[in-house]
């Protein structure tokens, strides 16, 4: 029960990762609201969690819907312990558009910038205003591993996620030097098998052999599952963390400590 008595919100859980951290965290002793766009599948996930879970609508580019569910929390419990800003899109949910530096048009690169990047600074914002009345809390913002190196064919993409694990430094050390007792981490992940692939790979006679050719540059060989991205979510959220702010933490089979070829 390494969460008992929190109060945590979590967006775009309605599955994928957010679903699993909002799992991990009720398992953990949490009250949690799962949040998202997708009501009916929402609905369903937090029903099927049971009666520490919470569903609302909550889509993370519109501020008025921050301000509703906050202040939800607010009067229903008191306080804010934890937020998980989660929701993302690459941009290509509609199927292929451009996403190169050269052939992204404007509105494309804004849409992936406002779910990705204009949430999380919401998410942040709201947030902190509901945590510093309650003592302090957790925030933590899931970048990627394009937020770390450039991703030529997903270049919105990579970019909102560099903001991301930016934005979460300017949150963690204004939080500090206001004496808040609000952390704010970024968690990294790549190639984490979610719905969010499901679409790339099928379900054909080939699926195995995507699988792999997806995952072959990745050290430990394999996709990493939502469990795994969410047991450490846990631990930032956890006061197991009490002395971690405005750090960032990879999980992605080992991708970006470098390269396994030997120089010749
Ligand atoms: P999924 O696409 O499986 O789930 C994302 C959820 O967010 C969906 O339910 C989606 O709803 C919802 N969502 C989309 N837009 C909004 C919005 N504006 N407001 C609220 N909810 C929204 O994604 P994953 O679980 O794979 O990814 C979760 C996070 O992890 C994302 O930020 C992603 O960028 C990041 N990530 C994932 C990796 C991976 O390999 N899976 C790797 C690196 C980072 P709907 O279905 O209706 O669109």
């Amino acid at each position: 029960m390494r969460l008992q008595n929190k109060i945590a919100l979590v967006t775009g859980a309605a599955r994928g990762i957010g679903e699993a951290i909002a799992r991990t965290f009720v398992l953990e002793g949490a009250v949690v609201y799962l949040t998202d766009i997708n009501d009916k599948l929402g609905l369903d996930v937090t029903n099927a969690i049971g009666d520490f879970a919470f569903y609302k609508r909550l889509d993370v580019r519109k501020e008025a819907d921050w301000i509703d569910v906050i202040s939800i929390i607010k009067s229903s419990h008191g306080k804010l312990d934890i937020l998980v800003n989660n929701a993302g899109i690459t941009g290509f949910e509609e199927g292929f558009v451009p996403h190169d530096p050269e052939n992204v048009t404007l509105e494309n690169w804004h849409e992936v910038h406002r779910t990705n990047l204009d949430g999380v600074f919401l998410g942040c914002k709201h947030a902190i205003g509901v945590m510093k009345s309650n003592g302090g809390g957790s925030i933590v913002n899931i970048s990627s591993r394009s937020g770390i190196v450039g991703i030529p064919m997903a270049a919105a993409y990579a970019s909102s996620k560099a903001a991301v694990r930016n934005h979460t430094k300017s949150v963690a050390l204004y939080c500090a030097a206001n004496n808040y007792n609000i952390r704010c981490n970024s968690i990294h992940p790549a190639a984490i098998l979610t719905p969010m692939w499901e679409q790339m790979i099928g379900d054909g006679p080939d699926r195995e052999a995507k699988m792999k050719e997806f995952v072959k540059e990745t050290p430990l060989g394999r996709f990493g599952t939502t469990g795994e991205v969410a047991k450490m979510a846990l631990y930032l959220a956890s006061d197991e963390s009490a002395y971690v702010t405005g750090s960032e933490f990879h999980i992605d089979g080992g991708i970006l400590a470098g390269s396994a070829v030997t120089p010749k």
